[in-house]
């Protein structure tokens, strides 16, 4: 049981007693000058994890995106992905900013395109079309509440992109929660993707970062543009020795947000003026509606009422719209934190 029930983000999780020794004690040198042991081990530890060639460590999956989308692109080319994704909602726009590329949203059923979809999305030789120039996939889902895709429907998609020779990136900064539900090895995600990202800074609970995977030569490519973006950093094993101890310690017990959000989706399921679909949640995310009154202005109100009324019962959560509110388990989340959220919202709802 903690103090404060935090469930606003699975970012908000504190390093581990273990992280913080591994980050006095981890052996460091120049990172640029590619002489510090501790981010090559998190970077071979992390290409193995996932199957590919080399690693690289960046700041966050942020600028794991971006760095991918860059190094496979070209000026004037187009990225296709779904309309719902963090690189086209969230990423401040790096993609069209520094990458100089357009990006063609597409509006999928459950935040993944169906291989038809990828294939109308493919532009055809024309001196009008801007050319296709990477295809993206996103699991978990971050807005469609933590939902997972299968390897297969990945390697689908990305058989359809290859036959055009267009390349293939999966922002997987959840991609651990995924490979955990669905048991699969993480690797089986990431086989016929070019480059796979996933944070080591959320449901693993690391301080900072997020470690890009691909060909030996598509990570020297990234490398550069890393550099280019000012995210060369030097004595990075400080940081990077959290991420180990996140890779080796702390992916099965994902396990544990898993049942946490699924017995807070099954508790809020029931409560009045709160409705969850039970079905989309998959992993360590819950996203909730709010409905009273029968008005929009009356349900928004509602929320706000929600959301203050818990935070004045010590859980934080969080609206991602006017009517939506999403919690994310992670490690500082106990099930008697999830108890604890429920009797807060049954409170609160009581009188609605
Ligand atoms: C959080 C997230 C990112 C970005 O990671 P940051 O480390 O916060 O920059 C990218 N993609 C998805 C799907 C995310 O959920």
């Amino acid at each position: 049981m903690h103090d404060i029930v935090d469930l606003r983000s699975d970012t908000l999780t504190l390093p581990t007693p273990e992280m913080r020794e591994a980050m006095a004690r981890a052996p460091v040198g120049d990172d640029v000058w590619e002489e510090d042991p501790t981010v090559k081990r998190l970077e071979a530890l992390a290409a193995e994890r996932l199957g590919k060639a080399a690693g690289l460590f960046v700041t966050s999956g942020t600028m794991g995106n971006l760095v991918s989308v860059v190094s496979q692109t070209q000026t004037g080319q187009e990225v296709v992905l779904d309309l719902d994704s963090h690189i086209f909602n969230y990423e401040v726009a790096g993609a069209a900013v520094v990458g100089n590329v357009q990006m063609r949203p597409v509006k999928t059923a459950r935040g993944f395109l169906t291989p038809d979809q990828v294939r109308e999305a493919l532009r055809p030789a024309n001196i009008h079309l801007p050319p296709t120039g990477l295809v993206c996939v996103e699991n978990t889902h971050n807005r469609h509440g933590g939902t997972c895709c299968t390897p297969e429907e990945i390697s689908a998609i990305a058989a359809v992109a290859h036959e055009a020779s267009v390349p293939v990136h999966l922002d997987g900064a959840r991609l651990f929660n995924a490979a955990v539900a669905l048991k699969r090895p993480a690797r089986d995600f990431a086989r016929d993707v070019d480059s796979v990202t996933f944070c080591v800074s959320k449901g693993l609970g690391a301080p900072v970062g997020s470690v890009i995977c691909g060909s030996t030569d598509l990570i020297a490519r990234a490398r550069r543009v890393r550099k280019m973006l000012g995210g060369g950093m030097r004595q990075a094993g400080i940081i990077a020795a959290a991420g180990i101890v996140a890779l080796e310690r702390m992916v099965d017990r994902l396990a544990e947000d898993h049942a946490n959000a699924r017995a807070l989706a099954e508790g809020v399921s029931k409560l009045p003026g709160l409705s969850v679909d039970l079905a989309s949640v998959q992993t360590n995310i819950v996203i909730f509606r709010v409905e009273r009154g029968g008005t929009a202005a009356a349900s928004a109100a509602a929320t706000a009422e929600l959301v203050a009324g818990s935070g004045a019962r010590k859980v934080k959560i969080h609206a991602i719209g006017p009517t939506a509110i999403r919690c994310v388990t992670h490690k500082d989340i106990d099930a008697e934190d999830i108890g604890r959220t429920l009797d807060a919202f049954a409170e609160i709802t009581r009188k609605w």
